[in-house]
């Protein structure tokens, strides 16, 4: 059966690939997959066609038998936190989250707050191609879809009651916060204001032309950064367009990807706060985590890339500290079991406001890696080939192949996988030297080359 869901939810170029049709009959496999009269919470972030293509889904699952109520313009997760609290049977968010400007697409929650589980992605898809809809009984219909205006209020409510605010707020913080244009504008600078922080922010207006690329990346940060520094911030932070990752930036201006970030949270949690239990994570993220968090006694769990895996394997199990994803995502069980960019922030500046470190000294801690991430435009076809050359060439060495095949060696490791979302072969790679990580890049260019053609 031909796949509709990439690694979280359905994405597509707006008008080419994701078309009012295409939204039409997969909002209809929706609202056939919920049980009928389902109360259904359905916002979205800031992207070209948000809006009308909110109305075709909310349309959809009103004419399945739904109770449909509108949140407008939310974070992903403030979403996931609405469903969660307020006793929603699940919800969609319109949203395209890290993808370019010229995409959107559509993520399913489920009554926990979790995007629909990888199984149930099936059964909407096999409603889906066989056109199995539900038409519900003109009696039954809804009047109206119902506003729901609280949904950014109820989040930033919940993220303030799990951290320490009076120790925050005491520690007169300034903080630079970039949301590319994304509803954590409307959410993440709120957050600062009522935990006494004083906000800075850039590319702060909701736009479907983001100033920036909607993926939060050391590139894509440049200009965050540099502002954050000449405004002489405490802290910077870069979301995605839906704002469940962060990404951060210290006060001297360097990024950080989130497997950094998530070592300093995770011990933060275990040292500070007292939590216990394991720490989930992709196979995308550095082994630096294991070497921090091992002398600790807090085992790693590594898992296939996808958060919406990682969340529902963290759930299922019960045992765990929290989740996160290298590319900025980090999930703090006790709040929700899904990637939170203001659940990380408040996190990390209680973490600063107890150790009375500034940023850079805390990251300066952890053990040094060059690394580099780069990925390669190929269809998956391709990127699956170059990963079994990559198996080939590195014979030998430590491989997982729980996605794509990371090369676990004593001074370096490397991963390369194909792109759950995207025709994109993936490839990081971390080492001790900056000597090894281009050698080793070498070695990978040379198969792609290979594989790829002149
Ligand atoms: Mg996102």
């Amino acid at each position: 059966m031909k796949r509709l869901f990439g690694t979280d939810g359905v994405r597509g170029i707006v008008n080419a690939e994701l078309t009012p049709l295409l939204v039409a009959k997969f909002a209809l496999a929706v609202g056939a997959f919920f049980p009928e009269g389902s109360r259904l919470l359905v916002g979205r972030g800031s992207r070209a066609g948000g809006e009308a293509i909110q109305r075709i889904v909310e349309g959809a699952l009103v004419l399945s038998g739904h109770k449909v109520y509108d949140a407008g313009v939310v974070p992903t997760p403030a979403l996931q936190y609405a469903v969660k609290t307020q006793g929603f049977d699940g919800g969609v968010v319109i949203t395209a989250s890290h993808n370019p400007p010229e995409y959107n697409g559509i993520k399913v929650i489920g009554p926990t707050g979790i995007e629909i589980d990888r199984d149930e992605e099936r059964v909407v898809e096999e409603m889906f191609w066989e056109e199995r809809f539900r038409h519900a009984s003109w009696r039954s219909l809804s009047e109206r879809v119902e506003k729901y205006p609280h949904v950014n209020d109820i989040y930033v409510k919940g993220v303030l009651e799990k951290v320490d605010r009076g120790l925050i707020a005491s520690r007169g913080f300034k903080v630079l916060v970039d949301p590319a244009n994304g509803p954590g504008a409307l959410t993440t600078p709120r957050l600062l204001r009522e935990l006494g922080v004083k906000p800075v922010v850039i590319n702060g207006d909701l736009s479907p032309l983001p100033a920036r690329a909607p993926e939060p990346t050391p590139e894509s940060l440049a200009e965050a950064a540099k502002t954050a520094a000449l405004l002489k911030c405490d802290l910077g932070v870069g979301h995605d367009e839906d704002a469940d990752r962060a990404i951060f930036i210290d006060e001297a201006g360097a990024v950080y990807w989130g497997d950094r970030s998530a070592a300093l949270l995770a011990k933060h949690l275990k040292v500070h706060r007292g939590e216990r239990g394991r720490v989930y994570t992709g196979v995308s993220s550095s082994t630096v985590v294991e070497e921090v968090l091992r002398p600790l006694g807090v085992e790693v769990v590594w898992l296939k890339v996808g958060s919406v895996d990682i969340a529902h394997t963290m759930r299922k199990m019960g045992d765990a500290l929290c989740g996160f994803e290298e590319n900025g995502g980090f999930m703090y069980p006790p709040h929700q079991y899904v990637r939170d960019g203001a659940m990380a922030l408040a996190l990390f500046l209680e973490l600063m406001a107890l150790e009375k470190r500034r940023a850079s000294e805390l990251f300066g801690e952890l053990p040094k890696y060059y690394t580099i991430k780069t990925k390669y435009p190929m269809p998956r076809e391709k990127a699956l080939l170059v990963v079994e050359r990559v198996k080939e060439a590195f014979r030998g060495e430590r491989l997982g192949t729980i996605d794509g095949v990371k090369v676990i060696s004593s001074d370096y490791w490397l991963l390369v996988r194909p792109s759950g979302t995207e025709p994109l072969l993936r490839v990081m790679l971390e080492a001790k030297t900056e000597e090894r990580a281009k050698e080793l890049l070498e070695v990978v260019d040379g198969i792609v080359r290979e594989v790829a053609g002149p």
